[in-house]
């Protein structure tokens, strides 16, 4: 059996796990990547409006940056990783500059910048409305000239530990179904976010929370799984993103009534407010019956053919090609939808979760920089910085260690399981029928607006799906590419994280950025200004709470 062994593996090849592999290749490491899809069909290759910086070169200030992020944050996000992504942005912005990210320029040939929600100044950097496909292109084109190994549609199953430390990975090769350990000194998770555990959700297929899972069963903690984001414009029927770039070149909210009922919860910042906000006010519209047919509309009109055509030009294919709508002619329905997680696994600014060897960065990570509400187009700007550091730390852990003995054993239990799955009879239940009703739970109750009975009662589900799941059988009993089995161990993964996701939400007994309770309707910060963070143990999930750090921003009441 072959043996695979690097210094450092990097779980992911989206942009966080791009940067990472770069970052290791760099300081000498023997890296590899390993990626359950071709590395541009990562879920960051949809990324549409763009990334944050403040360039001092323009006259911009990290500061302003920082302070609007952590108001965005609802003051959850821990201000000394907020300083820390804030200060190395400009840089990061211009490293891809030089690497051939094709950015939009102004009328003077500059770097091109748009406004995006909660900040007072254009500071989002962008490629059309493509900029994740852009940049993903560009660095995979640098990893494949520093050839580094590529496990490609190889699907990590578990994390191997040894003497408390992460090991390397348990793999399931897809193409030939057969199970690999890769051994390596430190292990970067750069999985991405959890979008498919609900449903609709904007996010790709292949957004199943695996990394989340990975390590939250080997003991690591996970941070803030509560604080789901709902964007406010996904578009009607199938919650398709339509890029918070159309309100950032002016693209208005309207209710039934015609009215821009922004001004009642936002009067400066209007369409421009915090996404938490915009959902919420949104929601608010369509609850007292304001809504067209349960959406309100995003009217482009006024932004002119041209404009859209250049600059959002992928949205208004979008809206065509699913409602037949031409934007410059027509509003489009839009609604709050399923759009990212800005919980994750517990680290430092170094990426190190609390376990030897184990790193995290990008959306599966829980730094914290998002805190109860990301701002648009931080996350791309997360993935980058956070990634390049995990990837350095990595790299220096695992030059401090000698080679260590894991046995082959490790592959049995994970063997054990796909066996139990394929060899089981099919009868009634499905992996499909068990993930839509996981996906429609978490949509109805951890949604925009939550409650203690909705809470309970997703949480009751989940644990009924949980009891199900060992219980499936896979239809498809071959070896090659069984994208039926993979879907069903990507399932697994999901009821978990669905579960740490309602046993947060419970704990949190205020209202907070994303996390609004209309029992709890109020931000309590003499009770609540902590993170949840939530831990496996044998007996179920176990509950603890760490502090915020604060290192200049005094929480304020939010207005915008
Ligand atoms: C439609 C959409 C638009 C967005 N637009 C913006 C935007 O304009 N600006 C912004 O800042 N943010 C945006 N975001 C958010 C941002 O794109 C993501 O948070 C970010 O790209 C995540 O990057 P990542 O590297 O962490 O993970 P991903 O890009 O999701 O990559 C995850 C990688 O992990 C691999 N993987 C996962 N599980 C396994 C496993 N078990 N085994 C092996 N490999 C595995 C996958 O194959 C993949 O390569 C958008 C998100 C969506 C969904």
């Amino acid at each position: 059996m072959a043996v695979y062994e690097h210094d450092v593996l990097v779980v992911g090849a989206g942009l966080a796990g791009m940067r990472a592999t770069l970052a290791a290749h760099q300081k000498g490491a023997n890296v590899a990547m390993i990626t359950k899809v071709h590395p541009v069909r990562s879920h960051s290759n949809a990324a549409q409006g763009g990334i944050n910086a403040a360039l001092t070169s323009r006259g911009d200030s990290w500061e302003d940056h920082a302070q609007a992020t952590v108001k965005g944050s609802d003051y959850l996000g821990d201000q000394d990783a907020i300083e820390v992504m804030c200060q190395e942005a400009g840089d990061a912005i211009i490293e891809l500059e030089h690497m051939g990210v094709i950015f939009n320029r102004d009328e003077t040939g500059h770097l091109g910048t748009r406004r995006f929600g909660g900040q007072e100044v254009a500071r989002t950097f962008f490629v059309a409305d493509i900029t994740g496909a852009a940049i993903l292109q560009v660095l995979y084109e640098q990893v494949l000239k520093a050839q580094v190994r590529v496990y490609e549609e190889w699907f990590v199953t578990s994390l191997v530990m040894a003497d408390g430390e992460c090991r390397g990975v348990v793999a399931l090769e897809l193409m030939t179904g057969q199970l690999h350990l890769i051994k390596a000194k430190a292990v970067v998770l750069c999985t991405g976010g959890t979008g498919r555990i609900y449903e609709p959700t904007t996010n790709g297929l292949v957004v199943t929370g695996d990394g989340l899972a990975l390590a939250y069963r080997v003991g690591a903690p996970l941070l803030d799984m509560e604080m789901v984001q709902y964007h406010p414009t996904t578009l009607k029927g199938n919650g398709v993103l339509i890029t918070e770039a159309a309100r950032g070149e002016g693209a208005y909210l309207l209710n039934a009534k015609g009215e821009r009922f922004m001004e009642k919860y936002a009067p400066k910042l209007m369409e421009l407010a915090s996404r938490d906000v915009v959902s919420r006010a949104e929601q608010t519209e369509i609850n007292e019956g304001r809504g067209v047919d349960g959406c309100v509309l995003l009217d482009l009109r006024h932004l002119g053919k041209e404009v859209i055509e250049t600059k959002l030009g992928y949205i208004n294919e979008v809206a065509m090609d699913f409602l037949g709508i031409n934007l410059a002619e027509e509003p489009i329905p839009v609604r709050p939808g399923h759009h990212y997680q800005m919980g994750g696994i517990k680290t430092n600014v170094l990426g190190a979760t609390s376990i030897p060897g184990l790193y995290a960065a990008g959306e599966c990570a829980g730094v914290s920089v998002h805190g109860a509400n990301r701002l648009g187009a931080n996350s791309l700007l997360d993935t980058l910085i956070f990634g390049r550091r995990s990837g350095e730390a990595a790299t220096a852990h695992a030059k401090e260690q000698s080679p260590k003995e894991v046995p082959e054993s490790v592959l049995e239990a994970d063997g054990a399981l796909i066996r139990s799955f394929l060899e089981r009879k099919p009868k009634g239940d499905s992996w499909a029928r068990v993930r839509l009703e996981m996906g429609e739970t978490m949509n109805q109750y951890m949604a925009v607006f939550r409650n203690e009975e909705g809470m309970k009662a997703a949480l009751n589900k989940v644990c009924e799906l949980k009891e199900r799941y060992p219980r499936l059988a896979v239809q498809d009993k071959g070896q090659v590419f069984n994208t039926n089995l993979l879907f069903t161990l990507e399932l697994g993964f999901m009821l978990d994280i669905a579960e740490t996701i309602c046993v947060s939400g419970l704990a949190r007994k205020e209202s907070r950025g994303a996390h609004y309770r209309g029992d709890i309707p109020r931000r309590d910060d003499v009770n609540w200004l902590k993170h949840t963070v939530v831990s496996w143990t044998p007996e179920g999930t176990q509950m603890d709470f760490a502090p915020v750090t604060i290192t200049r921003w005094q929480p304020q009441e939010r207005r915008y």
